[in-house]
């Protein structure tokens, strides 16, 4: 399959990329890695008439820290950040890294980058969730050099839809504290699918091992990922680490989310299927 006639453009720098896609408008798109947008436009699911290749931007790709947290670059691919080594993604944040193995297969996560990801906004993908559990920032420059901080809660809309504007460009993802009890786990049909179900847990453990609190997201049971607070409140409850309390955690998610029921599976399959994955990602998060 092939994709309808386009236009391609190479953008030298952030704004000169914001300036094109102010000047073409609802028929321009950024092209990055390619791994969403080609098969979309293969199959014609997109026909956009112009492309702006963002690859070349400097300064957009890698990892570092400041005061403000982890910082990712959004033209960092899955694969870079799969190895990044300790120096850059210690164990506070070894989940990021980790996470990555579930994200389709080799070539495209040597392909795929953060920030189109976050950008393309699919509901199981788990840049999409990662951000939603942690309070990540994306940072994006519009026209006339304007930059803005979107925080994840607030990106995802729906289906594929995100508040970013046409003519935005992300240019940081800021991952704002520490995780290092946290875990991401999923189940798709095939290795390298997308999720039927993800789901991601943070949680906040005493030096005791003792749970006072933590945070619960899902992918896959609603249009966008969604945090899950009656969860979140069997959490904060506290209670020792262990069986019961994940149990009873993952028992209030399942109560509390109304999956959709499509072709990869119908609603009551993706609510018990909530519900095992909350459980195995306590567990995973609290053994951390
Ligand atoms: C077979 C297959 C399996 C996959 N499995 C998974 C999976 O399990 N989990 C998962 O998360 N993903 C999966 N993917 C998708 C993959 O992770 C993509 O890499 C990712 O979704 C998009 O990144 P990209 O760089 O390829 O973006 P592109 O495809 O180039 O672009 C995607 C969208 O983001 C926009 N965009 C890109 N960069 C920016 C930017 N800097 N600022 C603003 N907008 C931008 C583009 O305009 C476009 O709308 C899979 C893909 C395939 C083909």
């Amino acid at each position: 399959m092939k994709p309808a006639a386009f236009t391609y453009h190479r953008a030298r720098d952030v704004d000169g990329a914001v300036d094109l896609l102010s000047e073409l408008g609802d028929d321009a798109k950024i092209i990055a890695g390619g791994q969403s947008l080609v098969p979309m436009m293969n199959f014609r699911l997109a026909r956009p008439a112009h492309l702006v290749d963002v690859t070349a931007l400097p300064g957009l790709s890698g990892i570092s820290t400041d005061e403000e947290g982890l910082h990712i670059g959004p033209l960092t691919t899955h694969r870079a950040v799969e190895t990044a080594p300790d120096s850059l993604l210690g164990p506070d944040h070894a989940v990021l890294r980790e996470a990555m193995a579930w994200v389709g297969h080799l070539p495209i996560r040597t392909l795929g980058t953060v920030g189109g990801s976050l950008a393309h906004g699919d509901a199981t993908a788990e840049w999409c969730l990662l951000a939603v559990l942690l309070d990540a920032r994306v940072v994006v420059r519009g026209p006339g050099g304007a930059q803005r901080t979107i925080e994840a809660a607030d990106l995802f809309l729906g289906f594929y839809m995100t508040t970013l504007a046409p003519d935005e460009v992300i240019v940081d993802v800021v991952f704002p504290r520490p995780a290092p009890h946290c875990a991401l786990t999923e189940f798709a049909e095939r290795a390298g699918d997308f999720a039927a179900v993800a789901a991601a847990v943070d949680l906040d453990l005493a030096a005791d091992g003792t749970v006072r609190g933590g945070r619960v997201a899902l992918g896959g049971v609603a249009p966008a990922p969604v945090r899950v607070p009656e969860a979140e409140a069997v959490l904060q409850n506290g209670g020792p680490a262990g069986p019961e309390l994940f149990a009873a955690c993952a028992e209030a998610a399942e109560a509390a989310i109304d999956p959709p029921s499509d072709a990869d599976g119908s609603s009551d399959y993706r609510r018990v299927l909530a519900r095992t994955l909350i459980v195995r990602a306590c567990e995973e998060a609290a053994a951390r």
